[in-house]
């Protein structure tokens, strides 16, 4: 792999190609579970007729120009509203395929309603990869990835990997495990079912991440954080898993990318998914034309990393702008803030 500055060459060339487009869309904002940490409020609910409409049309002046268009499925739960998932989905996948343009993408879901018919829909859209969030085994995933109703989630989740591994379908499915102080037994108990029944599967793989606060309801969170010994764990278990990492290339956030855009369900523009309300992270709006108003100010601020390579700034612009308010809001130089339908 060729490397600069600790970064994949490739990837920050990728990050920089007008020909490629990574939508990040939310298709709704309402969701199927009440996870204790969420740090969403549901005050949005499915994208409305005329922004589904919108997309569409941005898509259909887009994918003329480009060679890969990647779309990122985000929510709430974003298979809460499959029937918008899939029409945009369906129209982007024909002009593609009209405009000889690759076409991939990933849905970040809880997993709950990804049954086979719902897989084998998307992975023939070239929607082929998945991220499923799991909290530990049974007993303490059921603490907290509660659904709507009030009921634990694990039995329904476990069900459809087990289905989604007995398909011959050609997809990817990355279990992000929630690692905190209070969970590590639990996830030694997953881990074990996952070595039984997936692990020799390369359709699966794992990611581990150390839980930190992210909202919700903080009496039921505090009892759940205590980072340092959860990034102990997370970094046994990468290399228990993934041996030596050290060499690893810095990450880039899609948020970083002039490329990348962000959709929510109203119809305004973000780069980062987490921090929604931030007015920093509020770039704009996408209007019934599909065409797209843009804060190139406020875009520069989350773009400017590739400017010098900063780790930090590439790897997490929130946290970086946070820290460095004076950064937010600059004139960006040489770099194509994503070009207006
Ligand atoms: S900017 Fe930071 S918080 Fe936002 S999506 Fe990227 S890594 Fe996550």
């Amino acid at each position: 792999m060729s490397m600069v500055q600790g970064f994949d060459r490739k990837d920050v060339m990728y990050s920089l190609r007008n020909d490629i487009f990574n939508l990040i869309l939310f298709p709704t904002e309402e969701c199927n579970f009440r996870c204790v940490y969420c740090y969403e409020d549901f005050e949005v609910g499915n994208m409305p007729r005329w922004l589904v409409d919108a997309i569409k049309q941005l898509l259909t002046h887009k994918v003329q120009k480009l060679k890969c268009l990647s779309l990122s499925w985000f929510g709430g739960e974003p298979l809460v509203a499959k029937q918008i998932l899939f029409e945009i989905a369906e129209h982007a996948y024909e002009l593609c395929q009209q405009y000889d343009c690759k076409m991939i993408g990933d849905v970040t879901t809880n997993g709950f309603l990804l049954d086979t018919g719902t897989l084998a829909r998307l992975v023939s859209l070239n929607q082929t990869r998945f991220q499923i969030s799991i909290d530990g085994d049974e007993e303490v995933h059921n603490q907290t990835r509660i659904t709507k109703n009030g009921r634990g989630s694990f039995t329904r989740i476990w069900q459809r990997l087990m289905d989604a591994a007995a398909t011959d379908l050609e997809f990817h499915i990355i279990l992000r495990i929630h690692v905190t102080d209070l969970n590590q037994e639990a996830i030694e108990r997953f881990l074990k079912l996952y070595e039984q029944h997936l692990a020799s599967d390369p359709r699966f793989s794992l990611f581990f991440k150390a839980i930190s606060n992210l909202g919700g309801d903080q009496n039921k969170v505090q009892q759940l954080i205590s980072k340092k010994s959860a990034a102990n764990f997370v970094t046994e278990l990468n290399a228990r898993y993934y041996g030596d990492t050290s060499d690893k290339p810095n990450y880039i956030c899609y948020a970083s990318k002039p490329n990348s855009l962000a959709v929510r369900a109203d119809g305004s523009l973000n780069k980062c998914t987490v921090a929604l309300k931030d007015d920093i992270n509020k770039v704009g709006r996408i209007n019934e034309d599909g065409t797209l108003s843009l804060q190139h100010q406020k875009i520069g601020s989350w773009i400017s990393g590739f400017d010098t390579l900063d780790k930090w700034r590439l790897g997490c612009p929130l946290s970086y702008l946070n820290a460095h308010p004076e950064k937010k809001n600059v004139t960006v130089g040489e770099i194509n803030v994503i070009q207006v339908a």
